[in-house]
């Protein structure tokens, strides 16, 4: 059901805000960055964050034949991944010491060109404490004096600006919980959700079909 908000699940019974209800044998909920509609009480207690971040859309740039998504080595910082590389200490210093809002706004830069041209900058992080809807403009400025000192426009025009919300957890990769039998939460994948997202369901649904056999 596309357009639809679960309110409710209750005897793996799926209670939809519109009336209308579908019972599972088995229900995963990846609500992600929504915390408060389902098991707003577990999810209270489940140590996850939201996190916050800022994204600038520039006017298009001439596109080469072949154009990669780029990402500076001021990403390697976010990722757990990196962790074991030897210099990463070093390199978490030398940003600290040189640019200490890099670090307060967990600013990373990458780049992806569209086919028309405009590209796509990203992206700052900011845990989520209070409720404000409004974007810093000192985040873009950091975004875009980053992305020029590793990426070369013809145009660092902006043209549109947002942020995204998305929910993460402080050590696990994915925070999971048996609500009732065949009920499942599996949420906050924060900023490597893409990336692991296929591994995880794939891992999680093996387990669970363990569970069961
Ligand atoms: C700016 C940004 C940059 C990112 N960069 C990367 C990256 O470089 N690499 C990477 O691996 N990952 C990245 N991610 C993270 C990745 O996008 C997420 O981890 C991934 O999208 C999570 O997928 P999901 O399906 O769990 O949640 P989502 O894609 O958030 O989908 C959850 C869906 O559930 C719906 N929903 C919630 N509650 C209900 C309800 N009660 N009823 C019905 N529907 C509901 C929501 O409307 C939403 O459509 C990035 C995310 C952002 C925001």
């Amino acid at each position: 059901m596309f357009g639809a908000s679960v309110v409710a699940i209750e005897n793996r019974m799926v209670h939809v805000s519109d009336g209308r209800r579908q019972r599972a044998e088995r229900i995963i909920v990846c609500s992600e960055s929504d915390l408060q509609t389902l098991y707003p009480q577990t999810l209270a207690e489940s140590r996850l964050v939201l996190c916050k971040l800022q994204m600038l859309k520039t006017a298009p740039s001439h596109r080469g034949e072949s154009s990669p998504h780029l990402a500076s080595g001021l990403t390697l910082r976010h990722y757990a991944a990196f962790r074991d590389c030897p210099s990463a200490p070093a390199l978490q210093a030398r940003v600290q010491r040189e640019t200490p809002k890099v670090n307060a706004y967990g600013v990373r830069v990458m780049a992806s060109q569209l086919a028309n041209g405009e590209v796509i900058l990203s992206d700052s992080r900011e845990n989520r404490s209070d409720n404000s809807p409004f974007d810093k403009s000192e985040i873009d400025e950091l975004i875009l004096s980053e992305a020029k000192k590793v990426f070369r426009l013809d145009c660092w025009g902006v043209t549109e600006r947002w942020n995204v919300i998305y929910a993460k957890h402080p050590v696990l990769p994915v925070f999971e919980q048996t609500m009732e039998e065949g009920v499942q939460l599996f949420l906050g994948t924060g900023g490597a959700g893409m990336t692991m997202s296929f591994g995880l369901a794939e891992n999680a649904w093996r387990d669970w079909l363990g569970e069961t056999s």
